[in-house]
């Protein structure tokens, strides 16, 4: 394991691993229910088995930690220091996993949105986050 990996980015990947839920998925579901959404959660029979599904809006929601799926400028998606060429390729795999499975949503018809780590930190960011993605749900 990489000797930089802090406690909370090593127990998101462990909840990763487990398939459980993290922290920051929590705080988006959270948002989301109080403002009335209803959605899915680890949709299994979707690419990606994505974290949140509004089957109503075709929209899906992915909750990614900013280091496993490189957030691109940000600090949190710092490189390894120790087995550098390892960890490059590993999290450069992750990110274009990623790019594969909106791709492949994308084309079966359902719109996709990211929302990393360090947004749902601070409220307001989150709400401001969550806010613009509902805004483009329209009303139904
Ligand atoms: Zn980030």
């Amino acid at each position: 394991m990489v000797d930089r990996l802090t406690k909370e980015r090593r127990s998101w990947n462990m909840s990763r691993i487990r398939g459980t839920d993290t922290k920051p998925e929590l705080l988006v579901r959270s948002l989301l229910h109080r403002m009335g959404y209803r959605f899915r959660l680890h949709v299994p029979d979707l690419p990606g088995r994505p974290d949140i599904v509004l089957p109503k809006w075709q929209r899906i929601i992915f909750v990614h930690g900013c280091f496993w799926h490189r957030h691109p400028g940000c600090a949190q998606a710092y490189e390894a220091k120790s087995r550098k060429l390892f960890w490059q390729q590993k999290l450069e795999g992750n990110a274009k996993r990623d790019r594969l499975i909106c791709a492949k949503l994308r084309r079966m018809g359902w719109k996709v949105s990211i929302i990393w780590e360090c947004q749902t930190k601070k409220e307001a960011t989150l709400e401001r986050k969550v806010g613009a993605i509902v805004r483009r749900l329209g009303h139904q």
